[in-house]
């Protein structure tokens, strides 16, 4: 594939420049060149989302359902195509892709129910004789930026709410991953939908990006990615009085209290610290872990850590695919030496793997010793390295897990529903988990942070409409 094109009001649109998309486990496998949006591409790509929206909100939820149901049930039906496709570009393994492709097709046919489910409201009014009704109408075009880290089921989220509730979509997908955003996008657009209502524009964010954020056709961005790009692109769009919504990093942390299962604690740190290579926003990096616990579970840890089999997504048994990319790459190793620096003991990983490919590959990291001032501790490295804080009571706990400008999802490893309940008050996250790893979500219900990790409304299940839809008030006083 020398050129594969983006999606421009219903026509297929190479541009001259593309760019290539490579297999992270074996980079001497190129995937495709995929067509470099410029910004007048991404302006023709906004224009054509602005002029496709009167009509396309003027659908009945019928059409958008029936659109989004038969997309959902070509990706169910594609699943093990394109969870290789998913596993070769992003570096997941075959199981990890086949998950993903399958959610991302559950989302699509939870979101055409969802396009049947807008309602409104009807209240009394405090006057007499006035009835009041609430409508909930589509926000307009809007831009839909996203990380690579999931590239079909995080785009399908946003782009599936979108839809249903009468939105169009200019997509932006990251560029490490343009192959399952074609597919996507391909998908939807064969399901029927009509030209303009989802454009695709591949290619560099800082160019794409800010052609999205300046221009006022768009009347709102969700963005999925790091913090400092999400809150660069949402000054942009609120300059112009643009709807935001940002799903960005975290630093999640995983308690361990004394009573907990030492089995359940080491399965869920391992799963939220290491697992998808430990690339997931919802990852466990802080391992907060009681003083009475602490040397059996850091025992255990080691133990196991030394069990994975890290290597090329494709090849079967592997259950941890390499680093996305080179950058990425360095980044994890210049935590290592940071960690290091400041005092944290390795007892675990820490370097690159020798595998026969020639793919990024890095083993599973732990630091013990380490406390909570540490960079190690504060910075979201996105990797498979995590640091153990240890703590002698609950209270402790709860503060360390607190200390972080973050506070995407939060776990705690006990059998007391005390500290159970305790913790699900106190700990200031956007989701909470008890007895499970940090990562890992439901999709008919809200995800999303607090703090630095978030910014506007929650996405996914019906909560995804506080985003996608805008609310109007009619009063009426019937003449007799
Ligand atoms: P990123 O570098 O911020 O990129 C995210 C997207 O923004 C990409 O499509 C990127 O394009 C684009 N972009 C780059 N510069 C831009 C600009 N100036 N204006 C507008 N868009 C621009 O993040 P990433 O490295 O892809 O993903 C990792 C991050 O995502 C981590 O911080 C992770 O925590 C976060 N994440 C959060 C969640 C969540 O739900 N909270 C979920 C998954 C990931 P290109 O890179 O293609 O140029
Ligand atoms: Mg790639």
């Amino acid at each position: 594939m020398d050129n594969v094109a983006n999606l421009i009001g219903g026509d297929w649109v190479a541009s001259g420049e593309t760019f290539k998309n490579v297999n992270p486990s074996d980079i001497t496998d190129v995937i495709g060149h995929y067509s470099s949006a410029d910004a007048a591409t991404t302006e023709a790509a906004i224009d054509a989302a602005s002029r496709a929206f009167p009509a396309w909100a003027g659908t009945t939820p019928q059409v958008r359902a029936d659109i989004l149901e038969k997309a959902g049930l070509e990706l169910a039906a594609r699943k093990d195509e394109l969870a290789e496709l998913l596993a070769r570009e992003e570096g997941k393994t075959r199981a990890q892709g086949t998950g993903e492709v399958t959610r991302a097709a559950q989302i699509l046919k939870f979101f055409a129910q969802e396009a049947l489910r807008m309602g409104g409201e009807t209240h009394a009014s405090i006057r007499p004789g006035v009835s009041i009704e609430v409508f909930r109408e589509p926000i307009g075009a809007v831009g839909v930026v996203t990380p690579w880290n999931f590239p079909i089921s995080l785009p399908a989220w946003k782009i599936a709410a979108a839809l249903a509730y009468g939105n169009t979509v200019v997509f932006k997908p990251a560029q490490l991953v343009p192959a399952c955003a074609w597919a996507l996008t391909d998908v939807l657009h064969r399901a029927g939908l009509p030209p303009g209502v989802l454009n695709l524009v591949m290619g560099r964010g800082s160019t794409v990006g800010p052609v999205m954020g300046r221009s006022a056709k768009l009347a709102g961005v969700t963005f999925t990615g790091s913090t400092a790009t999400g809150f660069g692109l949402a000054e942009q769009v609120i300059s112009h009085g643009g709807k935001v919504q940002l799903e960005l990093g975290g630093k999640n942390p995983l308690v361990v209290m004394e009573d907990a299962d030492l089995k359940t604690a080491i399965d869920i740190a391992v799963d939220g610290a290491f697992f998808l290579t430990g690339q997931r926003c919802t990852a466990s990096s802080r391992l907060i872990v009681h003083e009475k616990i602490h040397d059996a579970f850091v025992d255990g840890m080691i133990a196991r850590i030394a069990q994975l089999r890290v290597g090329h997504a494709l090849e079967d048994g592997t259950q941890i695919g390499p680093v996305a990319d080179e950058a990425q790459l360095k980044k994890n190793l210049d935590y290592v030496d940071i960690g290091r620096d400041e005092g944290g003991e390795l007892v675990a990983g820490g370097s690159l793997l020798d595998r026969p490919t020639a793919g990024h590959f890095f083993a599973p990291t732990l630091f013990t010793e380490t406390t909570n001032d540490m960079r190690l501790n504060r910075d979201e490295v996105f990797g498979p390295i995590a640091g153990v804080v240890r703590v002698s009571d609950f209270d402790e706990a709860l503060a360390v897990a607190n200390d972080t400008e973050y506070g995407l999802s939060a776990g705690i490893a006990t059998q007391s529903l005390a500290y159970a309940d305790a913790f699900k008050r106190g700990v200031r996250s956007g989701m909470v988990m008890v007895n499970l790893a940090t990562a890992g979500v439901d999709y008919h219900v809200p995800f999303g942070g607090m703090k630095a990790s978030s910014y506007g409304p929650k996405e996914q299940g019906q909560h995804a409409r506080d985003f996608f839809t805008q609310v109007r008030t009619a009063y009426t006083r019937p003449i007799r």
